[in-house]
């Protein structure tokens, strides 16, 4: 069973002004697409077919270059999209207090947005959360992610932000930093918070 392109959870014009609808089109029909395909031809070449996205991740040191990089990119952007809703919020229940625990919610989203305009080049800024519910946050280059047996911080990712210029550019140019600061309006909390609850429950 080949993975498929999922849906969006939402329409294209849901998360503008902070993320164009023209952006979504492009990121998800084009990028997420691509990606998608291309893990397919990978997974066949290097015969992993059955396995989960997950099983194939976590031994991205025995991967190609094209299924570790157009796995983590199916990955990515699956998580990407349901972190996301329009609305924004705000933290609740435990994710709460471990973001209190962190510092603030105004130091997350202060670290979290330096290590994102200081990914150099491509790449992801994280909030994952180790098997006690400490929060730490982190970032990878290209479309690594913290389930990778190549990344330093592995853990399991609460919040991601997509710091490719494909994510930003047609809005925001050069302005990186913008779109992290902006970013925050559609972050799902409720999500975030229920992957959490699973980690930390
Ligand atoms: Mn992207």
């Amino acid at each position: 069973m080949a993975f498929e392109l999922p849906p969006l959870p939402y329409g294209y014009e849901s998360l503008a002004p902070t993320i164009s609808e023209e952006t979504m089109k492009y990121h998800h029909d084009k990028h997420h697409k691509a990606y998608t395909d291309n893990l397919n031809a990978g997974v066949a070449e290097s015969g992993l077919e059955g396995k989960s996205i997950e099983e194939i991740l976590a031994g991205a040191s025995t991967l190609t270059p094209k299924v570790r990089n157009n796995g983590g990119g199916f990955w990515n952007h699956d998580f990407f999209w349901k972190i996301m809703a329009p609305g924004g919020g705000q933290p609740s229940g435990k994710l709460a207090n471990a973001i209190a625990e962190f510092g603030g919610l105004d130091k997350l989203k202060e670290e979290f947005n330096a290590k994102g305009a200081g990914q150099f080049g491509s790449g992801w800024a994280w909030l994952i959360a180790d098997a006690s519910g400490k929060l730490k946050i982190t970032s990878t280059p290209n479309q690594d992610n913290p389930l990778m047996d190549v990344v330093a911080d592995r853990g399991t990712p609460i919040l991601a932000n997509d710091v490719w210029e494909h994510a930003y550019y047609l809005t925001y140019r050069n302005d990186r930093p913008g779109y992290l600061k902006a970013w925050w309006d559609v972050v799902n909390w409720n999500e975030a918070g229920r992957i959490f609850d699973s980690v930390a429950g």
